[in-house]
């Protein structure tokens, strides 16, 4: 299961007809809808299960600069800006803090890669600078790791997923986002060669323009419109403990382990060398595209074949406005977390910091990650369905970035004059 979120009233109204329509009640899709609310624009959100009931109650909550592609960090350095403003634009205090972002090196090579990106990124006006392994103890006391040295970015952080979609979408609907849970979007519908509304399971709504923040289900719905999202999922584990003392405020990344503070006293812990790749049709079909990154990373992979093999091809790829579609048939996708990746977190956690070795775990929980080749999303118009945008692909780091990607979502469904950002490396046609 994932973990509950801050329970939110959805409508029970279902509009006819709305300006702009977006599909996906996950963060992105959430910001962009109350970014379009903020500026008066009518729009209706429809989620297939529950408001942020995949990734974006699932994720871990890392806010980072660190380690991103250097194409990736205007929006990482633009989203911190959108999370320190979140208090006085919802509201609510969605646990943003910046505390900083450690990550911890074993090997010279991996202190190599660090040392590596620092250099990529140092006309970028980032505060991340590498650390000693004596700087690494007087950061975060208490530590039996042997490390090579660290990277350390102070003004890095973390926000609560928990917390921080429904204060969103509270906010927008106070804005006047109409947003409806339980409702999936089947297909869209055309006039003139143009989006002209969304078919749902509960009948159709006329808009001017769509934004589809899908998540993973968005290489499947525009599959079936004819066009490719490449895309495939891998599964990453997590557990809450126990409100705790534990070692720092800071959130540390190991090779093997990652933990971080909570608003509520407790850590969120999560193996970092290992996630699930359950084997699916899609690897066949597009899993060679993934070869040069699948070389250097993989350790980190723990291939399997069953039931989510069998599951995915239950699920239809092609269908019509009034089939029944995959994304009713599985409301939440909700993988198994998995016992033996759990324990070597906690094994590693507490041989590197011994403050961990008498945690209590409260929550164990798994989610599905939608990766691209490039690990950078695709926000972008779809040039083959006029009316379409997409924001999705966001490869196991959405969460931090979502204020600025729901933001730039939101300005191109608008055709904005100066949008937040610009928007060339996350174009669709880069695959
Ligand atoms: C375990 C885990 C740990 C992670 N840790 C971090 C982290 O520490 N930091 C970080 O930055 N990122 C992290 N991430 C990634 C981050 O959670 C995601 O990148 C981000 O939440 C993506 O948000 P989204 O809105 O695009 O997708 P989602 O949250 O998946 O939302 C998409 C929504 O669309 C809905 N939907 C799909 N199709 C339809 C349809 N046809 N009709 C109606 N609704 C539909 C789905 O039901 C879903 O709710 C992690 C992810 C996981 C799983």
């Amino acid at each position: 299961m994932a973990p509950a979120i801050n329970p939110i009233q959805t409508s029970s109204d279902f509009p006819s007809t709305t300006t702009v329509v977006v599909i996906g009640g996950g963060i992105v899709g959430l910001t962009a809808a109350l970014t379009l609310a903020e500026r008066g624009i009518p729009v209706v959100l429809l989620e297939k299960g529950r408001i942020a009931g995949e990734q974006s109650s699932r994720n871990l909550g890392w806010v980072r600069k660190t380690s991103r592609a250097v194409r990736d960090v205007p929006m990482s350095v633009a989203s911190d800006r959108l999370w320190a403003d979140m208090p006085a634009r919802l509201g609510a205090d969605v646990g943003y803090r910046q505390a900083g972002i450690m990550f911890v090196a074993k090997t010279e090579s991996e202190m190599a890669a660090h040392e590596g990106w620092l250099g990529s990124v140092a006309d970028q006006g980032l505060d991340s600078r590498l650390l000693s392994p004596g700087e690494i103890d007087s950061l975060v006391p208490g530590g039996r790791g042997t490390w090579a040295g660290g990277i350390f970015t102070p003004s890095d952080g973390r926000a609560e997923p928990a917390l921080a979609s429904s204060a969103i979408a509270r906010a927008a609907m106070r804005h006047g986002a109409l947003i409806l849970d339980n409702c999936a979007v089947r297909t869209l519908s055309f006039s003139a060669g143009k989006v002209s509304g969304v078919v749902t399971e509960k009948g159709e709504i006329r808009c001017d323009q769509v934004l589809l923040a899908g998540g993973l289900w968005s290489r499947r719905f525009l599959g079936n419109l004819g066009v490719e999202l490449p895309t495939l999922p891998l599964i990453c584990h997590a557990i809450r403990t126990a409100p705790m003392e534990g070692p720092t405020d800071i959130a540390v990344g190991g090779p093997d382990f990652s933990f971080r503070k909570r608003l509520d006293g407790g850590f969120t812990i999560a193996q970092r060398g290992a996630v699930g790749a359950p084997l699916l049709l899609d690897h066949l079909l597009i899993g060679t595209r993934y070869l040069p990154v699948l070389r250097s990373q993989r350790g980190l992979l723990r291939i399997s074949l069953g039931k989510a093999l069998w599951q995915d091809l239950m699920l239809a790829r092609r269908w019509k406005g009034g089939d029944v579609s995959p994304f009713e048939k599985m409301r939440v996708m909700d993988p198994p977390a998995d016992a033996t990746i759990n324990a070597e977190a906690l094994r590693n956690i507490a041989a590197a910091w011994p403050a961990f070795a008498n945690l209590v775990v409260e929550e164990v929980w798994a989610g599905s990650m939608d990766i691209t080749p490039d690990s950078l999303p695709v926000i972008d118009a779809i040039t083959k369905v006029p009316g379409l945008t997409v924001a999705s692909g966001f490869s196991g780091h959405g969460f931090g970035t979502a204020p600025a990607a729901g933001q730039l979502a939101a300005d191109l469904v608008t055709a904005a004059a100066t949008p937040l950002l610009d928007p060339a490396p996350y174009r669709l046609d880069r695959f």
